[in-house]
């Protein structure tokens, strides 16, 4: 069994983390979407909000799980015994970004791949922060969330 973690902050889980999420499971026997607890100051979604909507939005799915998480993921990575992290590249800053951290990883656990994915031409643009900002200023991001996340920024709306 090959378990491979998916970190990251999904405030909110787009449908570009899910296209990332689809193809590294054609790779891996499970995965795992790790909610980092830490890293938004002010998130639209606290991280049992985030976990309840990527459990919502991945039941099509087989071989997920969801988890939150803080600390050093190479540490977590080691106790749950997983093999690679998935991250997923849009453009060339992403890779900026993407291989201090990943080298850094290695460094803390060299036994650890992380493994980039290419998502779909049609999400390269998209962010969880771009969705935020959509959001905030009233603009519909529909086409760009899995429906219950649709959904649940909705309600926070109506509930503002
Ligand atoms: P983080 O705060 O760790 O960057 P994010 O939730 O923003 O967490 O992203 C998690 C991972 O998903 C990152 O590797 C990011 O590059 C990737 N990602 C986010 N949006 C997309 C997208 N539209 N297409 C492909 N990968 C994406």
């Amino acid at each position: 069994m090959r378990l491979a973690l998916f970190p990251g902050s999904f405030d909110p889980f787009t449908c570009g983390h899910l296209d990332i999420l689809e193809r590294a499971l054609r790779i891996f026997d499970e995965i795992e979407v790790t909610v980092a607890v830490n890293s938004n100051k002010v998130p639209i979604f606290s991280v049992e909000e985030r976990c309840a909507l990527i459990e919502a939005s991945t039941i099509h799915l087989q071989r997920v799980a969801v988890a939150p998480f803080e600390g050093l993921i190479a540490e977590y990575a080691r106790k749950r015994d997983a093999s690679a992290l998935i991250r997923g590249l849009r453009q060339t800053n992403d890779f900026e970004y993407e291989q201090p951290m990943a080298l850094a990883n290695r460094h803390l656990h060299p036994e650890l791949e992380t493994v980039f994915f290419l998502p779909s031409s049609d999400f390269t643009f998209l962010s969880s922060s771009i969705v935020r900002d959509i959001f905030r200023w009233g603009g519909d991001v529909s086409d760009l969330v899995p429906e219950p996340v649709g959904a649940a920024l909705q309600t926070k709306r109506s509930n503002e």
